[in-house]
């Protein structure tokens, strides 16, 4: 038997026992498990936070955690708010960025936030040139990795 951590959409926390991982994941894609609280079907592993395993060492660690999971979930939310962010108020101008980024700088182009991607060389050069750009953490970047402005 292994008891999960559960978390439905809104935030509820319970726990649940099953008789092994698979049957987590098969009984949730079927739908059966769902919320003591408001019963929605939308749950999930709560990521158990390294104090709690330490006040109880029997606690069971979940063995299919992907590498996401692994990420605090106070990481992932914020880097999901970033990605939105991003994704809403920010120009995807692709491989274009080094040279929409210039542009911008020297009031050739709409001043406006955008991301992109570009090289290592082009961002440093950029750096040097007083552009001010930072690069996105790929699961803040809703096309992957590289530089943002
Ligand atoms: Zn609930």
């Amino acid at each position: 038997m292994i008891k999960y951590n559960l978390k439905c959409a809104t935030k509820h926390e319970f726990e649940a026992w099953f008789p092994s991982i698979e049957d987590y994941d098969t009984q949730r894609e079927r739908g059966l498990v769902s919320c003591p609280y408001c019963g929605t079907h939308d749950v999930e592993k709560a990521i158990m936070a390294p104090a709690i395993k330490k006040g109880a060492p029997d606690a069971p660690i979940p063995a299919s955690l992907g590498n996401e999971q692994l990420i605090p979930e106070e990481l992932q939310k914020m880097f999901k708010g970033w990605r939105e962010k991003v994704e809403k108020e920010f120009d995807y101008v692709g491989d274009n960025f080094a040279t929409e980024a210039r542009a911008i700088h020297n009031g050739e182009s709409d001043e406006r936030p955008i991301y992109g991607e570009t090289t290592p060389k082009e961002a440093k050069e950029l750096i040097e040139e007083g552009i001010p750009i930072a690069p996105l953490p790929p699961l803040a970047n809703p096309k992957g990795d590289k530089g943002v402005s």
